[in-house]
């Protein structure tokens, strides 16, 4: 299990961060540079034994150098979320500064990515979830606009505050529990980007909607290299920092997942095994 991880290179002082996103390096669009296409893609404790773990072995592609005084739990949790939301808001969907920007379910990784990604960029952002205390943190992050999807109807709520134009940009990795209130946030020319699913596969888009208002609904997943450079280098400067739940001994292996099933924690769960 794991699939982020930061460590020491066997026989060396250099601590690199681990992209967990391994490519075949040979296929159409490894040779394109877009890895996360790669035809035999698999992730680190996913298709491949995870970084839980003493020792791993990644190709060197995978690595990267970072200075030694990086604080290491945040170091540990950076890469998978803040990879999979760079690619998201700033490679396909091209947030600009001046525009408004919806993120679904503010807790999980790549959503507290995407709002720290997104205030990076100099957007108004807006976030959803069923807590109060979600919607708090989220606010001392940077959200400018915080819904609980539980006592509000986000769509109307947004059309509402908004003058009825509706946001730019909509990040949803909820997928069938969310998709109606994304799409009915989403102003003309709008785009829908997803990396996830979490409450169910299957959605349904009126596609009346989507050519009327020349929405673009796109998928994303992971990140290429260039993509995983760029975000060491923010990680090497400081910033985009992902926000620390909690850290567990390996001997704490099991409480550190029952935090995960709880649903309660606000950012990332580290596993310290060395
Ligand atoms: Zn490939």
């Amino acid at each position: 299990m794991g699939a982020d991880a930061v460590g020491i290179v066997d026989g060396t002082d250099e601590l690199v961060v681990v992209n967990p996103g391994i490519s075949d390096g040979t296929c159409e669009y490894c040779l394109r540079g877009e890895q996360s296409l790669c035809v035999r893609f698999k992730l680190l404790g996913e298709h491949l034994p995870g970084t839980i773990a003493e020792c791993i072995v990644v190709p060197e592609a995978n690595v990267a150098r970072i200075p030694r005084d990086t604080p290491i739990p945040e170091a540990a949790a950076f890469s998978l979320s803040t990879l999979t939301a760079w690619r998201m808001l700033v490679t396909r969907a091209q947030l600009r500064p001046d525009e408004h920007v919806l993120i679904q379910g503010i807790g999980g990784g790549v959503a507290i990515a995407a709002l720290q990604i997104a205030r990076h960029i100099g957007a108004h952002v807006w976030v959803t979830s069923s807590s109060d205390a979600k919607l708090a943190r989220a606010r001392e992050l940077g959200a400018d606009e915080t819904l609980n999807y539980n006592t509000t109807d986000v769509a109307s709520e947004i059309r509402a505050r908004t003058g009825k134009r509706g946001v730019d940009v909509v990040v949803d990795s909820v997928g069938q529990a969310s998709w109606q209130s994304s799409l009915g946030a989403l102003g003309k020319f709008g785009r829908l980007v997803t990396c996830g699913a979490t409450s169910g596969p299957t959605v349904t888009t009126d596609a009346r909607k989507l050519f009327w208002n020349q929405w673009t609904i796109l998928g994303s997943t992971m990140g290429n290299n260039a993509e995983f450079a760029t975000v060491v280098n923010e990680l090497r400067e400081r910033r985009l920092l992902p926000p620390i739940d909690s850290v567990f001994d390996i001997t704490q292996g099991r409480e550190a997942f029952e935090r995960l099933e709880s649903g309660a924690q606000f950012g990332k769960v580290v596993v310290r095994v060395a």
